[in-house]
């Protein structure tokens, strides 16, 4: 076992809007690519945003998906959804939605009308996950992952502890079902408090800093609302916190399969992006009203 050292640090760019609910950092693709980051497709990050008051919730109409899955946490504010499949409901803080658009969906995402009301901080991350090319045509999932039933792993000498979204850590999985082997954690620490991972070297592995700031291996610090890359080389890594720090750290097995990607929609040839779009244009992902 070797160390997994960073790759690079990333500094926040100009964020950018998502319908007119979402101010995100294009962390994947763009300063990473879709291929480096696989099976990870896009991470957007909204970082802390006062929202003013609005009557009519902010956020982005009915759009489809296909072919990959949708997973939204919530830091700060509260998300309503609702989708084709009947499914939807509200993430609240600390809550993860883990949606599986699969063989297609069509769906909204708003801010949720009572918080809407009142605004305030809005924080979220939104990832996509690819699907491997024999689950793409699956039936659309729905999995709420509220946060009073993740399971959680409490560091020595109190110095925090893993929610685990995904995955396992020290032998406690995570609630979210997924089709290939992926970690997704909150890391929270206590200032000074650290801990130690390991993934295997040709996990596409990251950290976000959602809250203070940390040091990696006792090398590099990464400040708050930066994403920092692993390297595929090594398989340990530590995190000590400079201050108290919510860390969202990722691994996740590559798939080894083509992308053909293009807006909602990720297949494996540019055959069957166009059959999704041709499909999509046709109402085959059912209905859903504005
Ligand atoms: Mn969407």
């Amino acid at each position: 076992m070797s160390i997994k050292n960073i790759e690079k640090i990333i500094t926040p760019g100009t964020p950018r809007f998502v319908g007119d609910g979402f101010r995100v950092h294009h962390f994947i693709p763009g300063t990473v690519s879709m291929q480096r980051m696989d099976p990870f497709l896009v991470m957007d990050y909204n970082s802390k945003y006062h929202f003013s008051p609005s009557e009519i919730p902010r956020g982005v109409g009915v759009h489809p998906h296909k072919g990959f899955e949708t997973v939204t946490i919530a830091y700060k504010g509260r998300i309503e959804h609702g989708d084709s499949t009947g499914a939807g409901g509200v993430i609240d803080e600390g809550d993860v939605q883990w949606m599986t658009a699969a063989g297609g969906v069509l769906h909204k995402e708003f801010h949720e009308r009572e918080w809407s009301k009142k605004g305030g901080e809005f924080q979220m991350v939104q990832l996509w996950v690819n699907l491997p090319a024999k689950h793409k045509q699956d039936e659309p999932r729905y999995q709420l992952l509220q946060n009073k039933n993740m399971a959680r792993v409490a560091l020595p000498d109190n110095n925090g502890e893993v929610e685990i979204i995904a995955g396992e850590y020290q032998g406690k999985k995570g609630s979210a079902n997924t089709f290939s082997p992926i970690h997704l954690y909150n890391v929270k620490l206590k200032k000074g408090g650290g801990i130690k991972l390991d993934f295997p070297a040709e996990y596409a592995t990251a950290i976000l800093l959602i809250e203070g700031s940390v040091k990696v291996n006792n090398k590099e610090i990464v400040p708050q609302d930066h994403f920092a890359l692993l390297k595929k080389e090594g398989e340990n890594f530590s995190l000590e916190a400079i201050e108290d720090a919510t860390v969202l750290v990722l691994g996740g097995a590559p798939l080894h399969e083509p992308i053909a990607a293009h807006g909602p929609f990720v297949m494996n040839t540019r055959a069957e992006l166009i059959q999704a779009f041709d499909d999509f244009n046709n109402g085959k992902f059912g209905y859903l009203e504005d």
